[in-house]
């Protein structure tokens, strides 16, 4: 198991259905898109999540959701300021080097691109896709971006692709061919959405990709 070392929590605020943002102090430098491994006992092995927030904030936040069935993020989910967890040291490739890309995310998997975004990286365009409006955290924050498509399942609306992000993908007649497309989801997801853009032309190499599993 890979080293930790102990965090207060300042903040684990729930900002959606079951969704919540964890908060502590900063001690270390990261890249955005990098991922740490957190967990509440040394003797529960740490899971990985996405750093949110940007390397200059004074506070680095972390999106998660419950599993019902999960060890973890129950225990995550009941903590609360002054609470102690553990983290290990930040690790991961899926950054971001600002060249012309799309970025394609659902659920939790938005909390990579987020910190880019607070970074001032930007896509030319974001696919972010969910059940329903208030699945796609941070949408208010994405809405400045020129090119942000809002992809819900179950959900309907003036600003909405009414729909699963495959579908929108799918009604699409061509795609950019010389950039690179980063997506970042669940297994299913990533797999999906890259066997679509391999079928509509896209080459293997310009699919950039963080599974979580
Ligand atoms: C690179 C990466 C980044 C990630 N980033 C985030 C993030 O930013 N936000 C986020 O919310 N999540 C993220 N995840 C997922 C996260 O690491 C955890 O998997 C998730 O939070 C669930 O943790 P848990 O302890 O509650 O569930 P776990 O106890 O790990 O269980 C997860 C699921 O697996 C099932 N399961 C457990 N053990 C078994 C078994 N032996 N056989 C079959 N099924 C089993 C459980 O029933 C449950 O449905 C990321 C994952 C990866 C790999």
């Amino acid at each position: 198991m890979q080293p930790v070392s102990p965090v207060l929590i300042s903040d684990n605020q729930e900002i959606g259905n079951q969704a919540f943002l964890l908060k502590f102090k900063r001690t270390f430098t990261f890249k955005p898109g990098q991922i740490i491994g957190i967990t509440t006992q040394k003797d529960i092995a740490p899971r990985l999540y996405s750093i949110c927030s940007s390397p200059d904030e004074t506070y680095i936040s972390i999106l998660y959701t419950i599993k019902d069935d999960g060890i973890l993020t129950p225990q995550l989910a009941g903590l609360k300021e002054g609470d102690r967890i553990h983290i290990t040291h930040p690790q991961g490739k899926f950054t971001f080097s600002g060249e012309p890309a799309w970025w394609i995310a659902t659920g939790t998997g938005i909390a990579p691109f987020y910190s880019m975004f607070r970074s001032g990286q930007k896509p030319l365009k974001l696919i972010h896709g969910g059940r329903i409006l208030t699945d796609l955290y941070f949408h208010q924050q994405f809405n400045a971006l020129p090119d942000y498509i809002k992809c819900c399942s179950q959900d309907s609306g003036e600003s909405i692709f009414a729909g699963r992000l495959t579908s929108y993908l799918d009604g699409l007649d061509t795609l950019p061919p010389n950039i690179n497309y980063y997506l970042c989801g669940s297994a299913e997801m990533v797999v999906d959405v890259r066997n679509l853009l391999i079928k509509k032309g896209v080459e293997y190499h310009q699919i950039i990709t963080e599974i979580y599993f």
